[in-house]
Formats: structure tokens, sequence, C-alpha cells
């Protein structure tokens, strides 16, 4: 009944693809509420930006940026602003959809939205940083705020961009509208352990998946893609419990060590040179990084990572998804016939927007907590929303994905249908 839509053409693997072929494998297990699923195949609002700036030299310079509120139905967008070259209409369309499931997979009173602009943050200056990161919120500031959809960092974004979003918004609006972003620094309204959030989220539910699985994380192996904030985060908790890290790839090439590699080292000169400037492990090439021997891969880059092949090699036991949709569906099948547990991203990767709701909630209240409270609270809504989907999956004989957007997608959907279509 519904036309399709004109402004994106998806293929198997392309972010929104895979986003759709995952619901699409849910809808079996709505009941009822599968009237409504096709609420989930389209993006509520997008808008699409033109963000010029002056350069230093003097040229001026346009850059595309977007900001798509996928669903709203429990709550305000909420949802990350990318800087990076390939990002596209498409892309920030997946990205926001996935929001809106790990939102609800977690049952946090908020939909899904994300945002980014096509560009390269790494060949401009600060000054010119400053300037796209203002100009975009600006042009963005029709359809964000504290109530209605609430911007955070992303692939290439940070604190600092962050306060610029806040004061920019602020400047628009004629407050200090704290509340308007998440991932702030402290002293303007930032929280505690929201750095490492998404990290130790990804750590907690490692964690509890080795502990059913029978895996013992002392001198477990761990390969990890991405050594941002998300990778090197995690890596480090994991070897803090005694994993061995024996390879890390980022953006500059790979390097390996089985004997396990200096993070306390590597980490300051990662994140100033990239992992390769690093010298107590062996550089090889990208590839290589796929068939390390190891037990646990942290996939923590971008998206369309895990392809069918790099799948079919891996001798990982457990995949844990750090980065947003890194596994492609036809590779999520030969891991799920291999035995190899997959933790999806739309949990995996919760614990960001979890210290972000944490964030907004001290922001309006106005009163801050310590981090040992943080980390407590984060370790129960993460635990609490792992052990319901482990339980959805074992009554229906599903993966945790298809699980988690069982348990996702009837709360959304549930949330419309109470609501109501209007008119
Ligand atoms: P980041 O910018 O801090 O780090 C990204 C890392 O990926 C860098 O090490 C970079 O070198 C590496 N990388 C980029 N392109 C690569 C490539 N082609 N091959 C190998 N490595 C490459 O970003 P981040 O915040 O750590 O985000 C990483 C992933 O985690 C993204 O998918 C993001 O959407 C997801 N995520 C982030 C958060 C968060 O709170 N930051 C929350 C949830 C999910």
């Amino acid at each position: 009944m519904s036309e399709k839509l004109s402004f994106v053409s998806p293929t198997a693997n392309s972010p929104w693809g895979t986003y759709l072929s995952q619901v699409d494998r849910v809808v079996p297990y709505l009941g009822p509420l599968a009237r409504w699923v096709e609420t989930l195949k389209r993006p509520k609002r997008a808008l699409i930006v033109d963000v010029p700036i002056e350069m230093d030299d003097g040229r001026i310079a346009h850059y595309e940026g977007y900001r798509v509120q996928h669903n709203m139905s429990r709550g305000p967008g909420k949802g990350g602003v990318r800087f990076h070259p390939d990002v596209t209409l498409e892309e920030v369309m997946a990205l926001s959809a996935w929001m809106t499931i790990k939102t609800a997979a977690v049952n946090l009173p908020y939909g899904g939205a994300k945002g980014g602009i096509r560009v390269d943050p790494k060949k401009l200056s600060q000054n010119e940083l400053e300037k796209i990161t203002r100009r975009y919120t600006s042009e963005i500031g029709i359809i964000i705020g504290p109530h209605t959809d609430i911007p955070a960092p992303d692939v290439n974004t940070n604190g600092q961009i962050m306060a610029w979003m806040m004061d920019t918004y602020s400047m628009n609006t004629g407050g200090t509208a704290t509340g308007v972003v998440t991932g702030k620094p402290l002293h303007l309204g930032g929280s505690l352990g929201r750095v490492k959030a998404t990290g130790r989220g990804v750590f907690v539910t490692g964690r509890e998946a080795a502990r059913r699985l029978g895996m013992d994380l002392r001198g477990a192996r761990i390969a990890v893609q991405g050594f941002g904030n998300v990778g090197s985060v995690a890596a480090e908790l994991f070897a803090e419990a005694g994993a061995k890290i024996v390879a890390v790839q980022d953006h500059t090439g790979t390097i390996v060590n089985s004997n396990g590699l200096d993070l306390a080292t590597l980490i300051p000169i990662a994140n100033k040179d990239g992992v390769i400037a690093f010298k107590g492990g062996d550089v090889v090439p990208n590839d290589a990084f796929w068939d390390t021997a190891c037990d646990i891969l942290i996939p923590a880059a971008l998206e369309g990572q895990i392809t069918a092949e790099r799948a079919q090699k891996t001798t990982a036991k457990l995949v844990l998804e750090g980065a947003n949709g890194p596994t492609v569906p036809t590779a999520d099948d030969i891991l799920a016939e291999r035995g190899v547990l997959v933790v999806p991203d739309v949990i995996c990767n919760a614990g960001g927007v979890t210290v972000s709701y944490f964030e907004w909630v001290q922001d309006f209240s106005s009163f801050f907590w310590d981090e040992d409270e943080i980390n407590v609270r984060l370790d129960r809504i993460m635990m609490n929303a792992l052990n319901q989907i482990w339980d959805t999956a074992d009554k229906h004989k599903i993966t945790l994905r298809t699980a988690t957007y069982a348990v996702a997608c009837e709360r959304i959907l549930m949330a419309r249908q109470e609501r109501g279509l209007y008119p």
C-alpha cells in the first residue's frame, strides 16, 4: 500500500538496506503490532542543509549537512553527529534508525535521530572546524532542541564540538541551553563517565556474554578494529580484566602482537599519529586483521566492515559490535551458522546514549552525580536490557540481534499505537 521512498536506493549491504532487512526479520515476532511496521521503514523527518564557510585562505567552501529524525514515538530524537568525507543521507538515515532501536532496547525515553556533515575534518584548521560546526548547528537549529532532538558526539566529533553546538544554539535562542546536546565538557553541564561510557558498555555486555559462553576473560585474545573513543576504551577495560589485545586496526593500518599490545604506550601514540606509529607490534596488511587468531572480535570503526568473506574466516567465538552497523546481513547469517555469538550494536554500544541520558537528566535537574553512581546505574541498565534480550532469544530460538529488535520494536510500535495516528 505504501509508496517506496524516492530519495534513497538501498542495496542489500548498504547501511539503510542492512537496517531494512533487520526490521523485516523481526516482523514474525510482532504479532498484531506488525500492522505499524512501515513506520520504522521511513524517517519521520530528514533535513539536508548547505553549510557554507569562509576558509582561512579566503575561499568560500560549501559542505552538505544532514539531520534525520527517524522516530519520536517514545520521546525526543537522540543521536550523534558525524563528520566524515563518506557521510551520505542514506547513511545518516540508517544511523538514526539504529538509534530508535537502541534507545528502545535499553528503554530510554527517547526516539532516534542522527546528523552529519560530508567533510574530512582532518583537513580543516581549528578555526574552520569551529565555523563549520556553528553554521551547521544554526542550520539544523530549526529542528533540534532540549525537548525535541538532542545531538551528541560520533565519529570525528567530541566535547569541544558539542560545546560549540551548545553555544550556537544558546546564542540563537537567547539562553544557555545545556540540555540541547550531550557529551559536553564537564564544566558546561557534561557528565562524569560520558567519555568512556560507550566503551564501558561494550565491556559490560561483552563480559556477560563471555560468562554465559563459559569463556574466561583472563588470557582471552581480542582483536579491535577502530581505536578511537569506543575501541580504545573497550580494549583498556578488557585488558584490565586480564584479556590480551592481540590486533588493532585504525585508519592508518594494522598492528599485531600475539603476546598482547601494551595499551598504556599504544593509546597516546594512536591518538596522535595512528596505531602504525607504535613500535611494540608488527605492522601487517589490513586484510590480515580478519585472519588474526582471536577469541573476541570488536568492530569499533564504521559500518559494513564484517562482510561474508570476513565472517567466514574469523576465528572469534564472540563478536562485540562497538560500531554501528558493522556486520552486513549475509555475514550475520554466516556467523550464526558458524556458532559465533554476536552482541549486536543496538545493545552492545548503547552505553554512550545511556550516559547521555544521565547527562540530560542531570542538566535539567542541575544536580550532578558522582562517577560511581553513573557507572553503577549504567551497569544495571545494560545488564537488565541484555538479560531481557537473552531470554527473548532463548524463548524464540533467534539471534540476539533479532531478539533485540523484537524487544525494541514492540516498545516503539506499542507507543505508536497508543498515541494513535494523527489526524
Ligand atoms: P572515533 O572517531 O573516536 O574513532 C574512530 C576510529 O575508527 C578511529 O580509530 C579511526 O582511525 C578508525 N577508522 C576510521 N576509518 C577506518 C577504516 N576504514 N578502517 C579501520 N579503522 C578506521 O569514533 P568513535 O566515537 O569511537 O566511533 C566508532 C564507532 O562507534 C562508530 O560506528 C560510531 O557510530 C560508534 N558509536 C560511537 C559512540 C560514541 O559514544 N562515541 C556511541 C555508539 C556508537
